[in-house]
């Protein structure tokens, strides 16, 4: 009978929700969706020193934008010491574990004896079977002891559902430690008891978690747990191939959302680290991932963070939102860059609609529109320097005369929309036999102090005729008067 899928995040409350955990939280996440399965949370807080409760509220945070809803309660590992230590006796009891006095000293001599004579020095375990009054006395001695799996001769192995058969020597795991001097638990030892009491069946995580596994093997084992299925994730590397870290610009989840990236898209940009279609899909709504999905498909092979794919990606997105949906979601990145007013009150929301549909080509996360939103809201912009030294400086009595000429054409227009404008500058431009770019550049610089933009005529349109007028006049002083920076 095959068991009820059922797989767990555990995140340990360290920092951040970064890039990797949310990896595997949604690898996680989407294998639980297609199986119909149950997805859970579990918080291991056991490191009392560098676990914090802002830690944990971030994780929510982060799962929350992600959309990653989980079922049932919340784990907390740091609640369970006393079920974890029961367990730990439960094992002492069926003698697949033993109190261990050697001292640190003790075990470092005859690690290196071993090591001289090229042998991995395994626990003989000495006091494994000592009796009562041998343990008072050594504890009388002012010895303390660890509790120790006792792991029998032979070999671990287990079929990874991405790596494939692994198999290892059981002598390179000697008898690990599951409890300290003190009696609290070790890590190996919280995360198999707690895999079992949550009845998981497929323990999915990062290959860093590789080395681990036949250690929780031999508690499952140890404990009579039908083992659960295995599944590494490649790593995410950087650019440089090396582990993805800090280093490499790469930061958490939610930094993300401050940046201007979808939700959706981070998914998508995620799945796409170590999965593959099959075919040569790269965008995917998230009902889409849902049903694709399978774990076959997941590569063993590194995987490298690609920003620029990333940013590619959610320019996907972005573009299956209609502007009217991109507007709220546009609207704090203009507030915050200073551009629009906290209360919106220094713009309608038409102009909003306006401009944000002119922009959205050349947008590929939210902050992209404060960057070339600016004139549209403020006539106090910079101008380039690159564009003037470009389109006004090289010969600016010409400039001079052909902003002039457009201002007085504008001007007579009744109808000014992106049509009338083109066919006006169009008209002056064979009146003067001159090419239409030898308008449209300077005037693109009068009116946004830009180099490049949206076509410039639509730009026009939404800017309005007194703003342009306003703009083209004081381009012509400017023209001559002008400091450029070297
Ligand atoms: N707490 C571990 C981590 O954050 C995960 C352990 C596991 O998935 O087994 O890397």
């Amino acid at each position: 009978m095959t068991r009820p899928t059922r797989v767990r995040f555990a995140p340990s409350p360290t920092g951040l929700l970064h890039i990797g955990s949310a990896h595997t939280a949604l690898f996680n996440w989407l294998f639980a969706k297609r199986e119909q399965g149950t997805f859970l949370l579990r918080i291991e807080d056991t490191d009392a020193a560098r676990s914090r409760t802002e830690w944990v509220d971030a994780i929510f945070e982060a799962m929350d934008w992600l959309g990653m809803d989980w079922d049932e309660d919340i784990l907390y590992q740091s609640k369970r010491t006393a079920r974890h230590q029961q367990r730990i006796n439960e094992l002492l009891e069926s003698g697949r574990a033993y109190r261990c006095y050697y001292t640190t000293e003790e075990l470092d001599e005859r690690r290196q004896a071993a090591m001289k004579s090229g042998e991995n020095w395994r626990n003989d375990r000495r006091y494994a079977d000592i009796s009562t009054s041998e343990e008072e006395e050594l504890k009388a001695e002012g010895r303390r002891s660890v509790v120790r799996l006792a792991i029998p001769e032979g070999k671990t192995s287990f079929c990874d559902r991405v790596l494939g058969e692994i198999e290892i020597d059981n002598s390179t795991l000697d008898d690990f430690v599951i409890a300290r001097s003190d009696g609290s638990p070790l890590y190996h030892l919280a995360v198999v008891v707690d895999d079992i009491d949550m009845k998981i069946s497929h323990v999915i995580r990062g290959m860093d978690h590789v080395s681990n596994t036949p250690k929780h093997i031999q508690l499952f084992d140890a404990f009579g747990y039908e083992l659960p299925e295995f599944a590494h994730l490649p790593m995410i590397l950087g650019a440089d191939k090396k582990k993805l870290s800090k280093r490499h610009g790469v930061v958490s989840v939610m930094e993300y959302k401050e940046s201007g990236y979808l939700s959706d898209a981070v998914v998508n940009f995620l799945l796409l680290l170590g999965w593959q279609s099959g075919d040569d899909q790269e965008f995917f709504s998230r009902e889409e991932l849902k049903s694709r999905f399978s774990l076959d498909q997941v590569h063993k092979r590194d995987t490298v963070f690609d920003l620029k794919k990333f940013e590619w990606l959610n320019g996907q997105h972005l573009a299956t939102l209609s502007t009217v949906e991109l507007v709220p979601l546009v609207t704090p990145f203009l507030v915050s860059a200073g551009i629009l007013n906290e209360d919106g009150a220094n713009v309608s929301e038409e102009y909003l609609i306006q401009v944000i549909d002119l922009l959205r080509e050349r947008c590929r996360t939210f902050k992209d529109f404060p960057a070339q939103a600016g004139y549209f809201f403020s006539d106090d912009f910079e101008y380039n320097p690159k564009a003037l030294r470009k389109h006004w400086l090289k010969e600016p009595e010409m400039v001079i005369e052909r902003l002039r000429w457009l201002r007085d054409a504008y001007s007579d227009l009744s109808t000014f929309d992106a049509g009338s404008l083109e066919e006006a500058t169009r008209t002056l431009s064979e009146m003067h036999d001159l090419g239409a770019a030898q308008f449209i550049h300077p005037c693109r610089v009068a009116l946004t102090g830009q180099l490049g933009g949206p076509s410039l005529f639509h730009l026009i349109e939404v800017l309005g005729k007194s703003r342009t007028i306003e703009r083209l006049t004081r381009a012509l002083d400017l023209v001559s008067t002008i400091e450029v920076p070297q």
